[in-house]
Protein backbone atom coordinates (compact mmCIF):
# COMPACT_ATOMS: atom_id res chain seq x y z
CA UNK A 1 0.00 0.00 0.00
CA UNK A 2 1.56 3.00 -0.87
CA UNK A 3 1.34 6.03 1.66
CA UNK A 4 -0.91 9.00 0.96
CA UNK A 5 0.21 11.85 -0.63
CA UNK A 6 0.23 14.90 1.69
CA UNK A 7 -2.47 17.50 0.61
CA UNK A 8 -3.50 21.17 1.81
CA UNK A 9 -7.15 21.15 2.27
CA UNK A 10 -7.44 23.95 -0.60
CA UNK A 11 -4.77 21.51 -2.65
CA UNK A 12 -7.39 18.73 -2.50
CA UNK A 13 -10.51 20.69 -3.27
CA UNK A 14 -9.20 21.97 -6.59
CA UNK A 15 -7.78 19.08 -7.77
CA UNK A 16 -11.01 17.45 -7.14
CA UNK A 17 -12.60 20.42 -8.77
CA UNK A 18 -10.20 20.09 -11.90
CA UNK A 19 -11.72 16.50 -12.56
CA UNK A 20 -14.53 17.96 -13.98
CA UNK A 21 -16.04 20.38 -17.29
CA UNK A 22 -19.13 21.84 -17.08
CA UNK A 23 -21.88 19.67 -18.73
CA UNK A 24 -23.37 20.37 -22.08
CA UNK A 25 -26.37 22.80 -22.14
CA UNK A 26 -29.59 22.88 -23.73
CA UNK A 27 -32.62 25.19 -24.13
CA UNK A 28 -35.72 24.45 -21.28
CA UNK A 29 -38.32 26.05 -20.92
CA UNK A 30 -38.35 28.95 -17.89
CA UNK A 31 -39.89 26.95 -14.97
CA UNK A 32 -38.00 23.93 -15.60
CA UNK A 33 -34.63 25.93 -15.48
CA UNK A 34 -34.87 27.25 -11.54
CA UNK A 35 -32.16 24.83 -9.90
CA UNK A 36 -29.91 24.85 -13.31
CA UNK A 37 -26.87 26.87 -14.17
CA UNK A 38 -27.25 29.41 -17.03
CA UNK A 39 -25.33 28.62 -20.04
CA UNK A 40 -25.34 31.86 -21.89
CA UNK A 41 -25.62 35.26 -20.69
CA UNK A 42 -29.47 36.22 -20.64
CA UNK A 43 -29.87 39.61 -22.64
CA UNK A 44 -33.29 41.50 -22.63
CA UNK A 45 -35.67 41.58 -26.09
CA UNK A 46 -38.20 43.95 -24.21
CA UNK A 47 -37.18 46.97 -22.56
CA UNK A 48 -38.52 46.53 -18.48
CA UNK A 49 -40.92 48.51 -18.24
CA UNK A 50 -41.74 48.39 -21.66
CA UNK A 51 -43.49 51.40 -21.72
CA UNK A 52 -43.79 54.82 -19.23
CA UNK A 53 -46.41 53.02 -16.65
CA UNK A 54 -48.05 54.56 -13.42
CA UNK A 55 -46.27 53.37 -10.33
CA UNK A 56 -49.55 54.67 -8.18
CA UNK A 57 -53.09 54.29 -8.54
CA UNK A 58 -54.05 58.52 -9.13
CA UNK A 59 -54.13 61.24 -12.22
CA UNK A 60 -52.17 61.19 -15.00
CA UNK A 61 -50.89 65.14 -15.25
CA UNK A 62 -48.56 67.33 -17.25
CA UNK A 63 -46.42 68.69 -14.82
CA UNK A 64 -46.56 72.40 -16.82
CA UNK A 65 -50.02 72.43 -15.11
CA UNK A 66 -48.97 72.26 -12.08
CA UNK A 67 -46.24 74.56 -12.10
CA UNK A 68 -48.37 77.69 -12.11
CA UNK A 69 -49.67 78.32 -8.86
CA UNK A 70 -46.92 77.12 -6.28
CA UNK A 71 -48.51 75.99 -3.52
CA UNK A 72 -52.12 76.13 -4.58
CA UNK A 73 -53.97 73.24 -5.57
CA UNK A 74 -55.07 73.33 -9.63
CA UNK A 75 -58.33 72.07 -10.96
CA UNK A 76 -58.14 69.97 -13.78
CA UNK A 77 -60.79 68.62 -15.85
CA UNK A 78 -60.91 64.35 -15.81
CA UNK A 79 -61.06 63.08 -19.54
CA UNK A 80 -60.76 59.52 -19.17
CA UNK A 81 -59.19 56.68 -16.99
CA UNK A 82 -56.43 54.54 -17.90
CA UNK A 83 -56.81 51.18 -16.47
CA UNK A 84 -54.02 48.50 -16.20
CA UNK A 85 -53.77 46.20 -19.69
CA UNK A 86 -55.47 49.22 -21.63
CA UNK A 87 -54.46 52.68 -21.39
CA UNK A 88 -56.09 55.85 -23.41
CA UNK A 89 -55.09 56.64 -26.27
CA UNK A 90 -56.29 60.06 -26.10
CA UNK A 91 -53.61 63.16 -25.99
CA UNK A 92 -53.81 65.00 -22.74
CA UNK A 93 -54.06 68.55 -23.40
CA UNK A 94 -53.72 71.86 -20.97
CA UNK A 95 -55.89 71.41 -17.80
CA UNK A 96 -56.31 68.24 -18.40
CA UNK A 97 -56.12 64.71 -16.44
CA UNK A 98 -56.42 61.27 -16.70
CA UNK A 99 -57.59 58.48 -13.81
CA UNK A 100 -55.12 56.26 -13.83
CA UNK A 101 -54.01 52.93 -11.79
CA UNK A 102 -50.55 51.58 -11.18
CA UNK A 103 -49.63 49.77 -14.10
CA UNK A 104 -51.57 51.52 -16.80
CA UNK A 105 -49.31 53.57 -19.63
CA UNK A 106 -48.92 56.96 -19.20
CA UNK A 107 -51.24 58.87 -21.99
CA UNK A 108 -49.38 60.78 -24.36
CA UNK A 109 -48.94 64.40 -23.34
CA UNK A 110 -48.64 63.10 -19.48
CA UNK A 111 -45.33 63.33 -17.46
CA UNK A 112 -46.33 62.87 -13.58
CA UNK A 113 -48.50 60.69 -11.60
CA UNK A 114 -50.39 62.33 -8.47
CA UNK A 115 -51.50 59.74 -6.12
CA UNK A 116 -55.24 59.44 -5.77
CA UNK A 117 -54.67 60.04 -1.66
CA UNK A 118 -52.86 63.29 -2.56
CA UNK A 119 -55.89 65.14 -4.53
CA UNK A 120 -59.80 66.23 -4.37
CA UNK A 121 -61.14 62.60 -4.65
CA UNK A 122 -59.41 60.68 -1.86
CA UNK A 123 -59.79 57.58 -2.78
CA UNK A 124 -60.78 55.91 -5.87
CA UNK A 125 -63.67 52.90 -5.38
CA UNK A 126 -63.09 49.25 -6.73
CA UNK A 127 -65.25 48.61 -9.84
CA UNK A 128 -66.91 52.27 -10.14
CA UNK A 129 -64.71 54.22 -13.32
CA UNK A 130 -64.62 57.54 -14.20
CA UNK A 131 -67.64 59.74 -11.74
CA UNK A 132 -65.52 62.62 -11.57
CA UNK A 133 -65.64 65.49 -13.69
CA UNK A 134 -62.82 67.43 -12.44
CA UNK A 135 -59.99 66.88 -9.75
CA UNK A 136 -57.81 69.58 -7.67
CA UNK A 137 -54.56 68.28 -7.64
CA UNK A 138 -51.37 70.02 -5.09
CA UNK A 139 -48.10 71.19 -6.92
CA UNK A 140 -45.90 67.63 -8.00
CA UNK A 141 -42.85 67.34 -9.56
CA UNK A 142 -42.42 64.90 -12.15
CA UNK A 143 -43.43 61.50 -9.89
CA UNK A 144 -44.82 58.09 -9.62
CA UNK A 145 -43.84 57.31 -12.93
CA UNK A 146 -41.79 54.36 -14.29
CA UNK A 147 -39.87 55.06 -17.21
CA UNK A 148 -39.90 53.13 -20.10
CA UNK A 149 -36.39 51.04 -19.44
CA UNK A 150 -35.89 51.39 -16.08
CA UNK A 151 -34.31 48.41 -15.24
CA UNK A 152 -33.46 47.06 -18.60
CA UNK A 153 -33.67 48.43 -22.10
CA UNK A 154 -33.56 45.92 -25.24
CA UNK A 155 -30.13 44.57 -25.50
CA UNK A 156 -29.13 44.82 -22.11
CA UNK A 157 -27.26 41.73 -19.76
CA UNK A 158 -30.48 40.45 -17.36
CA UNK A 159 -28.37 37.77 -16.15
CA UNK A 160 -24.53 36.14 -16.88
CA UNK A 161 -24.08 33.29 -17.87
CA UNK A 162 -23.45 31.06 -14.42
CA UNK A 163 -25.32 31.83 -12.63
CA UNK A 164 -27.91 30.06 -10.73
CA UNK A 165 -31.35 30.09 -11.87
CA UNK A 166 -33.65 31.27 -9.06
CA UNK A 167 -36.94 32.41 -9.37
CA UNK A 168 -36.05 36.12 -9.71
CA UNK A 169 -33.53 34.99 -12.72
CA UNK A 170 -36.67 33.25 -14.08
CA UNK A 171 -38.98 36.38 -13.59
CA UNK A 172 -36.47 38.84 -14.86
CA UNK A 173 -35.77 36.47 -17.59
CA UNK A 174 -39.99 36.37 -18.51
CA UNK A 175 -40.22 40.60 -18.04
CA UNK A 176 -37.34 40.89 -20.95
CA UNK A 177 -39.19 38.56 -23.02
CA UNK A 178 -37.46 35.34 -22.93
CA UNK A 179 -39.71 31.93 -23.04
CA UNK A 180 -36.92 29.19 -21.98
CA UNK A 181 -33.56 29.81 -21.00
CA UNK A 182 -30.14 27.94 -22.03
CA UNK A 183 -28.87 25.97 -19.32
CA UNK A 184 -26.25 23.36 -18.63
CA UNK A 185 -27.48 19.77 -18.01
CA UNK A 186 -28.40 19.38 -14.02
CA UNK A 187 -25.75 16.70 -12.71
CA UNK A 188 -26.57 13.38 -12.23
CA UNK A 189 -24.25 12.34 -9.16
CA UNK A 190 -24.06 8.91 -7.21
CA UNK A 191 -23.97 8.65 -3.90
CA UNK A 192 -22.97 5.20 -2.00
CA UNK A 193 -21.96 4.47 1.43
CA UNK A 194 -19.77 1.40 2.07
CA UNK A 195 -19.18 -0.87 5.59
CA UNK A 196 -20.58 -4.32 6.50
CA UNK A 197 -21.52 -2.71 9.55
CA UNK A 198 -24.48 -0.74 8.14
CA UNK A 199 -28.37 -1.39 7.53
CA UNK A 200 -30.55 0.34 5.88
CA UNK A 201 -32.66 2.83 8.06
CA UNK A 202 -35.41 0.83 8.91
CA UNK A 203 -33.95 -2.10 9.03
CA UNK A 204 -33.68 -2.84 12.62
CA UNK A 205 -29.95 -3.30 13.25
CA UNK A 206 -28.33 -6.51 14.61
CA UNK A 207 -25.62 -6.67 17.13
CA UNK A 208 -22.75 -4.68 15.70
CA UNK A 209 -24.90 -3.17 13.30
CA UNK A 210 -25.56 0.66 12.52
CA UNK A 211 -28.20 2.42 10.52
CA UNK A 212 -26.46 4.04 7.16
CA UNK A 213 -26.59 7.37 8.15
CA UNK A 214 -24.55 8.69 5.77
CA UNK A 215 -26.32 7.98 2.21
CA UNK A 216 -28.63 10.31 3.34
CA UNK A 217 -26.01 12.74 4.48
CA UNK A 218 -24.43 12.65 1.20
CA UNK A 219 -27.78 12.53 -0.94
CA UNK A 220 -28.51 15.70 0.66
CA UNK A 221 -25.38 17.38 0.02
CA UNK A 222 -25.31 16.40 -3.72
CA UNK A 223 -29.17 17.47 -4.04
CA UNK A 224 -28.13 21.14 -1.99
CA UNK A 225 -24.95 21.32 -4.25
CA UNK A 226 -28.20 21.17 -7.68
CA UNK A 227 -27.57 17.74 -8.80
CA UNK A 228 -29.52 14.86 -8.66
CA UNK A 229 -28.76 12.33 -6.00
CA UNK A 230 -28.59 8.88 -7.34
CA UNK A 231 -28.78 6.57 -4.41
CA UNK A 232 -27.02 2.45 -4.11
CA UNK A 233 -27.68 0.65 -1.20
CA UNK A 234 -24.57 0.15 0.89
CA UNK A 235 -22.04 -2.17 0.05
CA UNK A 236 -19.98 -4.66 2.71
CA UNK A 237 -16.53 -4.22 2.66
CA UNK A 238 -15.29 -6.36 -0.22
CA UNK A 239 -13.63 -5.15 -3.17
CA UNK A 240 -15.84 -7.13 -5.57
CA UNK A 241 -19.53 -5.40 -3.69
CA UNK A 242 -17.69 -1.83 -4.15
CA UNK A 243 -16.70 -2.96 -7.96
CA UNK A 244 -20.02 -4.23 -8.91
CA UNK A 245 -22.31 -0.93 -7.56
CA UNK A 246 -19.31 1.70 -8.86
CA UNK A 247 -20.13 -0.15 -12.19
CA UNK A 248 -23.83 0.09 -12.07
CA UNK A 249 -23.71 3.64 -10.78
CA UNK A 250 -21.18 4.81 -12.93
CA UNK A 251 -23.07 3.88 -16.02
CA UNK A 252 -25.45 6.39 -14.84
CA UNK A 253 -24.17 9.53 -13.63
CA UNK A 254 -21.34 12.38 -13.84
CA UNK A 255 -19.62 11.68 -10.44
CA UNK A 256 -19.61 9.04 -7.72
CA UNK A 257 -19.52 10.11 -4.11
CA UNK A 258 -18.16 7.08 -2.11
CA UNK A 259 -18.48 7.24 1.68
CA UNK A 260 -15.77 5.18 4.49
CA UNK A 261 -13.04 2.75 3.75
CA UNK A 262 -10.96 5.15 2.42
CA UNK A 263 -8.42 4.75 5.64
CA UNK A 264 -5.83 2.52 6.76
CA UNK A 265 -7.98 -0.10 8.46
CA UNK A 266 -7.44 -3.96 7.79
CA UNK A 267 -10.81 -3.74 6.39
CA UNK A 268 -10.95 -0.09 4.49
CA UNK A 269 -12.06 -1.26 1.09
CA UNK A 270 -12.32 1.90 -0.53
CA UNK A 271 -8.67 2.11 0.37
CA UNK A 272 -7.94 -1.41 -0.95
CA UNK A 273 -10.02 -1.08 -4.49
CA UNK A 274 -8.01 2.32 -5.17
CA UNK A 275 -4.41 0.10 -4.65
CA UNK A 276 -5.51 -3.11 -6.10
CA UNK A 277 -4.36 -1.49 -9.82
CA UNK A 278 -8.16 -2.46 -11.45
CA UNK A 279 -8.10 -1.76 -14.75
CA UNK A 280 -11.33 0.12 -14.42
CA UNK A 281 -9.39 2.51 -12.25
CA UNK A 282 -7.25 5.93 -13.38
CA UNK A 283 -6.12 8.74 -11.71
CA UNK A 284 -5.90 7.42 -8.05
CA UNK A 285 -5.02 9.96 -5.84
CA UNK A 286 -4.93 8.63 -1.92
CA UNK A 287 -4.12 11.64 0.18
CA UNK A 288 -3.68 12.99 3.90
CA UNK A 289 -5.81 16.42 3.63
CA UNK A 290 -4.42 18.46 6.71
CA UNK A 291 -7.48 18.77 8.15
CA UNK A 292 -9.59 17.33 11.13
CA UNK A 293 -12.03 15.76 10.94
CA UNK A 294 -11.49 14.36 7.14
CA UNK A 295 -7.76 13.29 7.21
CA UNK A 296 -8.34 10.13 4.80
CA UNK A 297 -9.27 11.32 1.21
CA UNK A 298 -9.16 9.68 -2.15
CA UNK A 299 -9.80 10.91 -5.51
CA UNK A 300 -9.76 8.92 -8.43
CA UNK A 301 -11.81 7.64 -11.99
CA UNK A 302 -13.58 4.64 -12.44
CA UNK A 303 -14.55 3.76 -15.86
CA UNK A 304 -13.46 7.13 -16.51
CA UNK A 305 -16.38 8.56 -14.34
CA UNK A 306 -14.97 11.11 -11.80
CA UNK A 307 -14.90 9.63 -8.21
CA UNK A 308 -14.81 11.43 -4.91
CA UNK A 309 -14.35 9.05 -1.78
CA UNK A 310 -14.21 10.66 1.99
CA UNK A 311 -14.16 8.93 4.82
CA UNK A 312 -17.20 7.36 7.15
CA UNK A 313 -17.67 9.15 10.11
CA UNK A 314 -20.81 11.18 9.70
CA UNK A 315 -19.18 14.67 10.61
CA UNK A 316 -16.12 14.04 8.23
CA UNK A 317 -18.63 12.88 5.53
CA UNK A 318 -20.20 16.23 5.62
CA UNK A 319 -17.24 18.45 5.73
CA UNK A 320 -15.42 16.51 2.75
CA UNK A 321 -18.67 16.60 1.01
CA UNK A 322 -19.28 19.99 1.91
CA UNK A 323 -15.55 21.48 1.21
CA UNK A 324 -14.72 18.77 -1.65
CA UNK A 325 -17.94 17.30 -3.43
CA UNK A 326 -19.84 20.61 -3.18
CA UNK A 327 -17.75 22.55 -5.49
CA UNK A 328 -17.20 19.81 -8.04
CA UNK A 329 -20.89 19.57 -8.23
CA UNK A 330 -21.42 23.10 -8.83
CA UNK A 331 -18.51 23.24 -11.55
CA UNK A 332 -20.16 19.88 -13.32
CA UNK A 333 -22.98 22.35 -13.37
CA UNK A 334 -21.68 25.34 -14.69
CA UNK A 335 -21.14 27.63 -11.88
CA UNK A 336 -18.75 29.77 -12.57
CA UNK A 337 -17.98 31.20 -8.80
CA UNK A 338 -18.13 29.16 -5.42
CA UNK A 339 -21.07 29.96 -2.98
CA UNK A 340 -20.00 28.98 0.09
CA UNK A 341 -17.13 31.82 0.44
CA UNK A 342 -15.22 31.71 3.80
CA UNK A 343 -16.08 35.11 5.42
CA UNK A 344 -14.97 36.73 8.93
CA UNK A 345 -16.56 36.00 11.77
CA UNK A 346 -15.41 36.45 15.57
CA UNK A 347 -15.12 33.29 18.02
CA UNK A 348 -17.77 34.04 21.15
CA UNK A 349 -15.81 31.23 23.39
CA UNK A 350 -12.62 29.32 23.01
CA UNK A 351 -11.63 25.97 22.18
CA UNK A 352 -8.31 23.93 21.48
CA UNK A 353 -7.84 23.29 17.97
CA UNK A 354 -5.52 20.15 16.61
CA UNK A 355 -1.75 21.66 16.49
CA UNK A 356 -0.33 20.88 12.47
CA UNK A 357 -4.03 20.61 11.10
CA UNK A 358 -7.01 22.90 9.82
CA UNK A 359 -10.06 22.39 12.49
CA UNK A 360 -13.39 22.17 10.95
CA UNK A 361 -15.71 22.77 13.30
CA UNK A 362 -19.80 22.38 13.76
CA UNK A 363 -20.46 26.21 14.66
CA UNK A 364 -23.60 28.73 15.21
CA UNK A 365 -23.97 31.90 15.15
CA UNK A 366 -25.13 33.67 18.36
CA UNK A 367 -27.61 36.65 18.40
CA UNK A 368 -24.47 38.95 18.66
CA UNK A 369 -23.28 38.06 15.26
CA UNK A 370 -20.32 35.68 16.99
CA UNK A 371 -19.69 32.19 16.34
CA UNK A 372 -19.57 29.08 18.97
CA UNK A 373 -18.92 25.72 18.67
CA UNK A 374 -22.26 24.03 18.02
CA UNK A 375 -23.74 20.97 20.33
CA UNK A 376 -21.88 19.11 22.88
CA UNK A 377 -19.01 17.59 20.72
CA UNK A 378 -17.79 18.27 17.08
CA UNK A 379 -17.61 14.82 15.97
CA UNK A 380 -21.11 14.39 16.48
CA UNK A 381 -24.16 14.11 14.27
CA UNK A 382 -26.18 16.20 17.02
CA UNK A 383 -23.62 19.12 16.76
CA UNK A 384 -24.26 19.38 13.23
CA UNK A 385 -28.34 19.06 13.55
CA UNK A 386 -27.66 22.50 15.06
CA UNK A 387 -24.57 24.18 13.19
CA UNK A 388 -25.63 26.91 11.07
CA UNK A 389 -21.51 27.28 9.86
CA UNK A 390 -18.63 25.35 9.36
CA UNK A 391 -15.73 27.38 11.32
CA UNK A 392 -12.35 26.92 9.70
CA UNK A 393 -9.33 27.16 12.05
CA UNK A 394 -5.85 27.18 10.19
CA UNK A 395 -3.58 24.55 11.17
CA UNK A 396 -1.12 27.17 12.78
CA UNK A 397 -3.55 27.97 15.64
CA UNK A 398 -3.54 25.31 18.59
CA UNK A 399 -6.40 27.87 20.58
CA UNK A 400 -8.59 29.97 19.82
CA UNK A 401 -9.68 32.52 22.48
CA UNK A 402 -13.44 34.70 22.85
CA UNK A 403 -12.72 37.52 20.79
CA UNK A 404 -10.49 35.92 18.57
CA UNK A 405 -11.36 36.33 14.68
CA UNK A 406 -12.19 32.67 12.47
CA UNK A 407 -13.33 32.47 9.42
CA UNK A 408 -16.78 30.52 8.83
CA UNK A 409 -18.43 28.75 5.96
CA UNK A 410 -22.06 29.84 6.25
CA UNK A 411 -24.29 26.78 5.41
P1 LIG B 1 -14.70 4.27 7.99
O1 LIG B 1 -14.38 5.57 7.34
O2 LIG B 1 -15.28 3.28 7.04
O3 LIG B 1 -13.51 3.75 8.72
O4 LIG B 1 -15.82 4.57 9.08
C1 LIG B 1 -15.56 5.42 10.16
C2 LIG B 1 -16.71 5.40 11.13
O5 LIG B 1 -17.88 5.92 10.49
C3 LIG B 1 -17.08 4.03 11.64
O6 LIG B 1 -17.47 4.13 12.99
C4 LIG B 1 -18.25 3.64 10.78
O7 LIG B 1 -19.10 2.71 11.38
C5 LIG B 1 -18.94 4.96 10.57
N1 LIG B 1 -19.66 4.95 9.33
C6 LIG B 1 -19.14 4.59 8.13
N2 LIG B 1 -20.08 4.65 7.17
C7 LIG B 1 -21.22 5.06 7.77
C8 LIG B 1 -22.53 5.30 7.30
N3 LIG B 1 -22.85 5.12 6.02
N4 LIG B 1 -23.46 5.70 8.18
C9 LIG B 1 -23.13 5.88 9.47
N5 LIG B 1 -21.90 5.68 9.98
C10 LIG B 1 -20.95 5.25 9.15
MG1 LIG C 1 -15.78 1.39 7.02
Amino acid sequence: MPDPVARTLDEHREHAVAMVSPLPSLDVPLDDAVGSVLAADVRAHLAVPPFDMAAMDGYAVRTRDLDVLDGVPVSLAVVGEAAAGTGTGTELGAGEAVRIMTGAPLPPGADAVVPVERTSTGRFRAGVAGVETSVAVPRLDRAHVRPRGEDVMPGDLVCAAGTAVTGPVVAAAASAGATSLRVHRVPRVGVLATGSELVASGKPPAHGQIPDSNSHLLAAGVRAAGAVAVRHPSVGDTITALAGALDELTADVDLVVTSGGVSAGAHDVVRALLDSGDGRLSDVHVAAVDMRPGRPQALARWRGVPWIAVPGSPVAAFVSVTLFARPTIRRLAGCTTSDLPAVPRVAATGWSSPPGRVQILPGRHRPDGRVEPAGRDGHLLSGLVVADCLVIVPAEVDAVRAGDPVQVVVL
